[in-house]
Order: structure tokens, then sequence, then C-alpha cells
């Protein structure tokens, strides 16, 4: 191991670390301070969607850093306009404002949400909200995030959700039956950090059809399934429906911090001068990171590369795990994929950091894998060969 425990004595106690330090990468490959090289299944969390250095972004990084960082909102920033007709352009919607993280897109879609409720005469709108989604860590997100581990220290939450399972049509129904406040429901198209949990096609069409018949917004968070990494440029496009409000974040910039809520023609125009910003929000250099990302993924195939790899993936940890007693299911799709076995494998993170692969364990039971979305097959094959014997000598054990 590169580093002792106690390695980070001065920054706050938040994060379970895996004991090692990296110092540099190439692609899906990093290397640590030691010299050691790891392939990267995580990618900084579904965020480095070109890998690490990749040759056409570096550049253009160093361009625009060179020529300016920050300006802020007090003047146009030209390089908004144009990441904003890119992102208007990939998903049929009209506007989009920018921020800095995937709270942020949330906690101003929850904003969007409470003042279309109230344009309307609602004075306590109420959003529906989902078991098991998570939405971020501010007080707002945490209140709309299922999770009772994110929330528990941090109350009281905000009010003014109603909370549903997932791909239930008939209990969406049932929870906002004569509720004249709801205003929105609001979901991830793939749960990340709640497991790897798809909703289905035919559900997000039913859920579209009701928000049009009860002239609700649909916001959909694609922040972590969006960009990309399903195969699609946002996953919710594979049932053919469109949101109101869509929140983005992780994969937009290629690991420069950014965040952005595109809004359809119901959404738009709710925001006027004053009712919201960020100071950060927007600024050159993460455009510009949100404007080559999007170039060079069309210039590469990468949406194609990820729905192919992806499901050479999927299909060969299904061969490998088939019968293996303690493995339950693969679900997921693209280069977005939860291994779920029968019992808590947080203890699979740091033995794969000792056999040379990333990855993540998230709901206490599920092994996420969601690479840069430049992963070959015959890197996916690697990560098959790295993590299959890893998994089956745990449950062996
Ligand atoms: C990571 C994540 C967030 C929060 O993003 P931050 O940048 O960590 O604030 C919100 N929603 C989803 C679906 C996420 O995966």
């Amino acid at each position: 191991m590169a580093l002792i425990e106690a390695a980070s004595p001065h920054t706050m106690n938040t994060y379970g670390r895996v004991p090692i330090a990296l110092s540099h990468g190439q692609g899906v490959y990093v290397w640590d301070v030691n010299g050691k090289r790891y392939l990267d299944a995580l990618a900084g969390i579904a965020v480095n969607t070109l890998g690490h250095a990749h040759p056409k972004l570096v550049p253009a990084l160093q361009d625009q850093i060179a020529k300016l960082i920050h300006t802020s909102n007090y003047y146009h920033i030209p390089l908004q306009e144009q990441l904003a007709a890119a992102l208007v352009e990939l998903s049929g919607l009209t506007n989009a404002f920018f921020c800095s993280t995937g709270l942020e897109a949330n906690e101003a879609a929850l904003k969007l949400a409470r003042k279309y409720g109230h344009d309307k005469g609602i004075e306590r709108p109420e959003i529906v909200v989902y078991e098991k989604a998570f939405h971020g860590r501010s007080i707002a997100t945490l209140s709309a995030t299922g999770n009772t581990k994110v929330q528990a220290g941090f109350g009281p939450l905000v009010e003014g959700f109603v909370r549903v399972p997932l791909n239930d049509i008939a209990a969406l129904k049932k929870a906002t039956e004569g509720n004249p406040n709801v205003v929105a429901v609001f979901f991830e198209t793939i749960q990340g950090e709640g497991g790897v949990n798809p909703m289905r096609a035919e559900y997000l069409r039913d859920v579209r059809a009701l928000c049009d018949q009860k002239d609700w917004l649909l916001m959909i968070d694609e922040v972590q399934c969006g960009m990309g990494r399903t195969g699609k440029w946002f996953a919710h496009q594979w049932a053919g429906i469109q949101p109101d409000v869509m929140p983005l974040a992780k994969g937009l910039g290629s690991g420069v911090p950014i965040g952005a809520v595109v809004a359809g023609p119901k959404a738009a125009h709710i925001f006027q001068p004053g009712n919201h910003g960020t100071t950060f929000g927007g600024n050159p250099l993460s455009m510009r990171a949100g404007v080559e990302t999007i170039r060079i993924m069309k210039e590469e195939g990468l949406l194609e590369n990820a729905a192919r790899v992806g499901a050479h993936l999927k299909a060969s940890l299904e061969k490998a795990l088939a019968g293996v007693k303690g493995f339950k299911e693969i679900r997921g799709q693209g280069l977005m994929l939860g291994i779920e076995l029968d019992r808590p494998c947080g203890a699979l993170v740091g033995r794969g950091a000792e056999a040379g692969l990333l990855f993540s364990v998230t709901a206490d039971t599920v092994v996420r894998l969601v690479p840069a979305l430049i992963l070959t097959q015959a890197e996916a094959d690697e990560i098959v060969a790295l993590l299959v014997p890893l998994i089956k000598a745990f449950l062996a054990e």
C-alpha cells in the first residue's frame, strides 16, 4: 500500500478512504505515488468521461486556462451560450442554467419546482421523490434523498416531499391522489448510489403521461446516468420521453467541476433575474470542458462505444458469475453496471485496489462499475479477469 491510513491529518474525516494516493493517469489507467498501476473502473465516480489526460481535452483546457478561467455572471459568457446550445440540441429541451456540482443542479431543480407551484398559486408545493434515491448532501437534496444514513444527524429535514417506491405507477397515483399541492415528480432514470436501480421504460412513459395530465413537472436527475454513460446522451431517451427539467453534472466536464439544469418550455422561464445564481457557475473553464467533452465524445463515437463495450462487459460478467453462490444479478446499462451480491461487500474495494482494479461498492451489497466511456473491449476483459476471481473468493469465505 502506498500510504498508511492516517495520511490525511489536516482534512476533515468525511471519507472512508482506500489507502492509496494517485499521482497520474493515462486513458483508463492511473498510477499511485509508488508507481503501481490500476485499471480505473470508477472514473472518479462516473466523472472522467474521457478517461485521464485525454490527448484532445488536455490542450483545449490548457488553451482556455491561458485565456480566461473565471469572469462572473455579471457579464455575458459566450462559452455558456455554446454549451447551452449543445445541451439543448442533445436533449430536445430549450434552456440551461449552469452551476458547479450535482447537488447544486438538483437544488436549482427543486427551487424551479417550488416556484412553478407558487406561480400557479400553490403556497405549499410538494415534490414526489423515490425510495433509495440519491440527490446530494445539501439540506434540501439530502431531504429528497431516500437514504436514512445520509439524513441521520442533520434534521430537521426540508418538508414538501412525498416518497414513493420505484416502478409502481399505482403507488404513485395513490400517494398523490387528491393532493392539490403536488407540483413535480423527481427521480434518477437509473439510481446510482441507491444500488444501480433502473426505472423501467414503460414506467417512465406512464409517469410522463401522468405529469402531462396533472400539469406537474417531470424532473429527471441525470447527474450520474446522463452524458452518454448508458449509450444514449441521457438515459431517459431509451424510453423515448423528454423531461421538463434535467439536472446534469458528473460526466459533463470530464473532471472539471460543472453542473447544469436543462429545462423545457414548461420550466425554462420560471427563474427571473435575482431568483437564482452561483458565483462559479458557468465559468469559462468549466464551460470549455463541457463543450470539448461533447465534441470529443461525438468525434470518437463514445455513445456507441459505451453501449457496445458495456453490453460486452455485462454479458461477460454474467457468464463468469452464473451459478456462483451469493451472486444475485447484474443491473444497469452501457457503462453503468451494478453487480448485486447477497451480502455486504465493502471489503472488496480494498482487495480490488490490491489487485490493481478501482471500483466502488454502493448500497452495501452492489459492486459498481462506471469506467470512462473510452473503455475498449480488451480493457473490459481485463476488468472481468481482475474482478471475477475476487468476487468468487469473497463469496466462498
Ligand atoms: C453524485 C450525484 C449527485 C450529487 O452530485 P455532487 O456533485 O456530489 O453534489 C446527485 N444526484 C445523483 C444522481 C448523483 O449520482
